[in-house]
């Protein structure tokens, strides 16, 4: 009997232990996945890209081969044929634009370029000792497998000092993205002139038998506005630039990533390129954001 009532109490722990013990490893279920949907391309009636103007009035004519526009819907470019770079490339970057899907390195050639016109490869740049750096960044377009996959058209990539692409710019980029994800909208117009880089291999004015121009400068403008609607006009004097030139060389030192030391004004890369940034906001407004130097 006492031995019976021993066990039962044994019995008794076992069982009040191990329902406390599930009472304790018991947590909530954990959230369902949250399924970002994904961002289809613009249409023209909703195209974001060129909100802000078109810098050097690119068109879709194949004899203005030397600024040619083509549409990529996630980004816009003014394409330079025998330099085989963008002059440009112009895109917008808002909250849904960021997914989960994957860098997809897939580089390959844009068939959109005219027939008859050289057309870069994945392979143009190999051993060139100049990474294929992207003017539109591969994690802004992260939206859908679509949306990643276009930034890795070649005529949204330039021979970059892989120092400088993975170093300040990369750094400016992901400064960005941190913009839109604390409650911004950015639009972002950068791209590349001049001739002559130095990359890993040393100097160079051209790769790819001189099919593909390494530029001397790559420059960047980004329009720093609040998340809403009626963008262009909320373009004001108080409207928040930042505005880079970056020479296409291996930073001095590559383990100090700072991109603030490049700042410049928006009117000095228009007086080194000839174009006409932010051409859709008003004059006034240009006359004062176009001068100042971003200093935050
Ligand atoms: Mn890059
Ligand atoms: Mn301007």
């Amino acid at each position: 009997m006492k031995n019976s009532l021993y066990l039962t109490c044994i019995f008794a722990l076992i069982i009040f232990s191990s329902c406390k013990k599930d009472y304790i490893e018991t947590t909530p279920a954990p959230p369902p996945p949250i399924v970002v949907p994904p961002v289809a391309p613009p249409t023209e009636a909703t195209d974001s890209t060129l909100l802000m103007g078109n810098p050097s009035s690119a068109t879709d004519n194949q004899a203005d081969f030397g600024n040619y526009l083509m549409k990529e819907g996630y980004y816009s470019v003014s394409y330079n044929r025998d330099r085989g770079i963008a002059n440009w490339v112009s895109w917008h970057v808002v909250y849904s634009d960021f997914g989960s899907f994957a860098r997809q390195n897939d580089f390959r050639a844009n068939q959109a370029v005219p027939d008859g016109w050289y057309k870069v490869e994945s392979f143009s740049y190999s051993a060139s000792g100049f990474d294929r750096g992207h003017i539109c960044p591969s994690s802004d377009r992260t939206s859908s497998l679509e949306a990643n996959s276009a930034t890795f058209l070649m005529t949204n990539i330039i021979p970059q000092a892989p120092k400088n692409n993975q170093g300040p710019w990369a750094a400016l980029e992901t400064y960005c993205r941190n913009l839109v994800q604390g409650g911004n909208e950015l639009y972002i117009i950068s791209g590349a002139y001049g001739e002559g880089g130095t990359g890993d291999n040393g100097a160079a004015t051209t790769i790819d038998n001189g099919k593909v121009t390494v530029p001397a400068n790559l420059w960047k403008v980004i329009v720093v506005l609040t998340d809403g609607g009626d963008d262009l006009k909320r373009v004001k004097n108080n409207t928040r630039v930042i505005s880079v030139i970056m020479p296409n060389v291996n930073p001095v030192n590559p383990t100090n990533p700072e991109w603030r030391s490049f700042r410049t004004s928006v009117d000095d890369i228009e007086s080194q390129t000839g174009y006409d940034i932010l051409s859709k906001v008003t004059k006034s407004v240009q006359d004062v954001i176009e001068a100042k130097v971003d200093n935050l």
